[in-house]
């Protein structure tokens, strides 16, 4: 069977599934026997007390880390759990319906939504927040396959299949070697999707009710570049699809024979292609590919993956090493940018009606000077470290809106290096830069460029603010889209504007590594790009294919069209003309 989704990583794999998240799974099985009812029962009862320890765990440590406040949240979902109503009716449905826990939480979770989902009211829709946690909390606890670990499929590739992937899995995703990704929700820039990129993983992702039709151990093919995703395959489309698989991972390795060559035109302009980091484990890729530098260090993977609040030494020592192992020493480094689709317990972020227009990045941190003041002190006597040829360390801060915040955050960083040279730290000189994701910022530009030392545009999240359409919801990813007319001007006028006052600009948002938006964006001027490595090789070999004013011409032209399927059509064949064997590298 075959199902569409949205394509996100390109690449193909012929995998057997690991779906996180079964209890969105339907387990239709046969009915229990007696014993294994009582199994079934006593199974749930240890579940529900290792899921009370959990919780129990995670309160202590946030509220002696945050405070108590933050760490109610921890108490809402321990009642929960212990909800005499809410736990009758799961045992209820094991003994009458004689299924598994497993199962009766699948109908339980279902029973709720379709009873929440008629309700307008803010504050019973956060209880379903609250209960499917606590149900999914209960579910890791019951997986046969999550206890034994991937081992249990063979060693074939593995294919993780969710619900949507959080940034908290990155942690489990590193130990267990995943060559693919599915998911139900998320579009391109979600966080699933920069995660699979930057791995190189082929992922899908908005493949509706996917769970319900795949199982643990199903054999299951992602092609990543056209946003297919195969179930059960006849051997004839399985050749075919290994086929692909080969070519696929032949041409990544000669392409990334390149490692060592410059990244330049066709008629000798010399470019920077920096890599999009989440940590230390990304940069060994980064230096595999020939990256010039790190051009985003997205520093909230370390507050995510990290068990407690981390320290500023812990984070000095984080970023320290983060310098040292950076090519060239070259690293921009993104203040915590929570919110939105991110969120960490432990600083008592809720569920808000609209998330990325609300309480996020800088926004939030503004609010947590404790964090915000550490992790600026951090950065700043990181760059004091001694490096060959010496460290260029930059600051940037996510989701500058308005000048004034631009002001404020100018002065915390004055205060910080004030507090260091009165404490008699060392500290060394860092470039203080702006993200420019917001549409306000992108069309107010030249206003905040007197106090910027560079710009980096974010154009993931500008994309979804111009067209109004959210990053992660596949329904609309057909409007979220770079490769529109609206964004090809914002664009334009941005890149002009810096170019006119001689601030450096970069790009760092998804759009940076599609060889379609890479040419585009050289077409408009820009001479430094930041994307996931494993786009580096393919797009250095395309700039070596074009000259500067060929590029100028294409966007010149681009710029002309008035939809975007005329754009996105003409860059590909432009592409295809200039470059064709980057081809199968691209996403559709
Ligand atoms: C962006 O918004 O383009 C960006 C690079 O940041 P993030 O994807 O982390 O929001
Ligand atoms: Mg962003």
């Amino acid at each position: 069977m075959l199902r569409r989704g949205v394509a996100v990583s390109p690449g193909v794999v012929v995998g057997v599934a690991y779906c996180i998240h079964e209890v969105f799974v339907d387990p239709r099985g046969k009915p229990l026997e007696e014993q294994e009812l009582l199994q079934e029962l006593e199974a749930f009862d240890q579940a529900v007390e290792k899921a009370a320890a959990d919780l129990r765990a995670l309160y202590d440590k946030v509220a002696s880390q945050v405070g108590s406040q933050e760490a109610e949240i921890f108490h809402a979902h321990e009642a929960i759990l212990h909800d005499p109503a809410f736990l009758h009716k799961v045992r209820e449905h094991i003994t009458q319906h004689r299924t598994t826990a497993q199962g009766a939480l699948h109908h339980v979770l279902n029973e709720y939504t379709s009873l929440f989902a008629r309700t307008k009211d803010d504050f019973l829709k956060e209880r379903l927040a609250d209960l499917r946690d606590v149900i999914v909390r209960l579910s890791g606890h019951l997986s046969q396959v999550i206890k034994q670990g991937p081992a249990a499929l063979g060693g074939e590739p593995l294919v993780v299949v969710a619900d949507e992937l959080l940034p908290s899995h990155a942690i489990t995703l590193g130990g267990c070697e995943v060559s693919g990704i599915v998911t139900q929700r998320g579009g391109p820039t979600s966080h699933a999707a920069i995660l699979a990129r930057s791995r190189g993983i082929p992922a899908v992702t908005g493949v509706r009710d996917i769970l319900r039709q795949v199982k643990t151990g199903d054999r299951i093919i992602v092609d990543g570049r056209e946003g297919v995703v195969v179930l059960a395959p006849d051997p004839e489309s399985e050749a075919a699809y290994r086929k692909l698989q080969r070519e696929f991972v032949h041409r990544q390795h000669q392409l990334a024979e390149n490692r060592d060559q410059p990244a330049r035109t066709a008629d000798g302009v010399e470019l920077e292609l920096l890599a999009n980091v989440n940590g230390l484990g990304d940069l060994e890729q980064a230096r595999a590919v020939g990256a010039a530098g790190v051009g985003l260090y997205r520093t909230e993977y370390l507050f995510l993956t990290h068990p407690s609040v981390p320290s500023e030494a812990e984070q000095l020592e984080n970023y320290r090493r983060m310098i040292l192992a950076t090519p060239r020493h070259r690293i921009t480094i993104r203040t915590l940018d929570i919110g939105g689709d991110k969120t960490i317990p432990y600083l008592g972020h809720r569920g808000e009606a609209n998330p990325f227009l609300g309480w996020r990045s800088i926004r939030l941190s503004f609010e947590h000077p404790e964090f915000f003041q550490k992790q600026i002190r951090a950065v700043l006597q990181a760059a004091a470290v001694q490096t060959n040829p010496p460290a260029c360390v930059q600051l940037m801060f996510p989701m500058v809106t308005i000048v004034e915040e631009m002001q404020r955050l100018r002065a915390l960083v004055r205060r910080c290096q004030r507090q260091l040279r009165a404490e008699g730290k060392e500290q060394g000189p860092v470039q203080i830069g702006m993200m420019v994701e917001v549409p306000a910022a992108a069309i107010n530009i030249d206003a905040f460029l007197p106090l910027v030392d560079f710009v980096s545009i974010g154009s993931n999240d500008l994309v979804q603010y111009l067209m109004a359409a959210d990053r992660d919801n596949p329904k609309v990813s057909h409007l979220c889209q770079p490769l529109s007319p609206a964004v090809l001007r914002v664009l334009h006028h941005l890149i002009r504007t810096c170019l006119r006052a001689g601030k450096p600009v970069s790009l760092c948002g998804e759009m940076a590594g599609s060889p379609r938006g890479f040419l585009l964006l050289l077409g408009m001027g820009l001479r430094s790009f930041s994307m996931s490595p494993s786009f580096i090789p393919l797009n250095k070999r395309l700039a070596s294919a074009v000259t500067t004013g060929q590029a100028a011409q294409i966007a010149q032209r681009a710029l002309e069209l008035r939809t975007g399927r005329q754009i996105r059509r003409f860059l590909a064949q432009q592409i295809h003309a200039l470059c064709p064997d980057v081809e199968i590298l691209d996403v559709e």
